[in-house]
């Protein structure tokens, strides 16, 4: 297979993306400005730029593109990216085919899934059939690969891990829902867990003077670093994610029996502090045998991660439209 195909993740502030071979080298990779805080148009104008700009001399007729929200994929529609878009059931894949060419393939996909198939295709998870990615960054995001296919669902939108349930009565997210896994084991929990232990002027902790006014991005880092001083209450912080994850985790392995469960995203940086509490929670939970085999291992792919899982998913369809 001589095929190259282009793989792309949008973010809420970069669209990164590369050139990719069938064998999942990068031949060449770049990273502009999403702009997508400034509407889908803008948005748009800089997706097509960048597809014209890093196809350019190549003959590329597929691309995958990774995207934060709920999706029809099947169907490439945005149906909702509250985090980065402002956009309700978005055609995307016929707004790129009508702006680039009706021969292009595009292949869509929520960016956690599409980093479950680049850490299952090439990264952590490559020598496995089966296996969970969890993405822990502003939210937590999910993915399912059950034996070497994505587990998208009836309409291409399953594996919202983030938002299944850990405690009844806990805080309240993003979704609207109590309690899910991305209430307790995300920036946006982190941040929760900060605020609500300084409301105690008692607390002695070195957040008290790092924290405040600081973007939520470099929330978890600060935390980090506080944990590893020694700082309790952050420590503590740690040990309500790692408890939160090996909860989700101990149902995740139950329900699907998995080779793997990886564990990717910026806030996993701080692995060390949570990865122990993580393991004794899901073996503690789970039953034995599925348990004992399902390996948790760290992402090692980090931002290509959603790049390589969406040239992947273009080389299948690909395939798909050859055979
Ligand atoms: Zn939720």
């Amino acid at each position: 297979m001589g095929d190259k195909v282009i793989g792309i993740d949008i973010g809420g502030t970069n669209l990164r993306g590369a050139l990719v071979d069938s064998q999942g080298n990068i031949l060449k990779r770049m990273k502009i400005l999403s702009e997508a805080d400034q509407g889908i148009d803008k948005l748009i104008d800089n997706l097509t730029n960048f597809i014209s700009d890093i196809s350019k001399g190549e003959k590329v007729t597929n691309i995958g593109v990774g995207i934060p929200g709920i999706l029809d994929s099947k169907e490439g529609i945005i149906t909702q990216a509250p985090n980065i878009l402002n956009v309700n059931d978005y055609p995307l894949r016929s707004v790129l085919n009508e702006k680039l060419g009706s021969a292009l393939n595009v292949a869509i996909e929520n960016d956690a899934n599409s980093a479950a198939v680049g850490e299952w295709w090439m990264g952590a998870a490559k020598d496995v059939n089966s296996m969970i990615m969890l993405t822990m960054g502003t939210g937590v995001g999910g993915g399912i690969v059950l034996d070497d296919k994505l587990w998208t669902g009836a309409y291409g939108m399953a594996g919202e891990i983030g938002h299944i349930t850990i405690y009844p009565d806990g805080a309240r997210c993003n979704c609207g829902n109590y309690g899910c896994l991305e209430s307790y084991a995300s920036a946006t929990a982190i941040r929760r867990m900060v605020k609500e232990g300084l409301e105690d002027k008692k607390l002695n902790t070195a957040l008290r003077e790092t924290t405040e006014n600081v973007h939520i991005k470099d929330i978890p880092k600060i935390v980090m670093e506080a944990a590893g001083a020694g700082d309790s209450f952050s420590l503590g912080i740690w040990q309500e994610v790692g408890k939160a994850l090996g909860i989700a985790i101990a149902s995740l392995v139950n329900l699907l029996n998995v080779e793997m469960v990886v564990i990717g995203g910026g806030v996993s940086n701080a692995w060390d502090l949570f990865i122990e509490t993580t393991y004794k929670e899901a073996h503690r939970r789970a039953f034995r045998a599925p348990m004992k085999r399902a390996k948790i291992q760290r992402g090692i792919l980090r931002d290509d991660a959603g790049i390589l899982g969406s040239a992947y998913l273009a080389l299948k369809s690909c395939n798909e439209k050859r055979s």
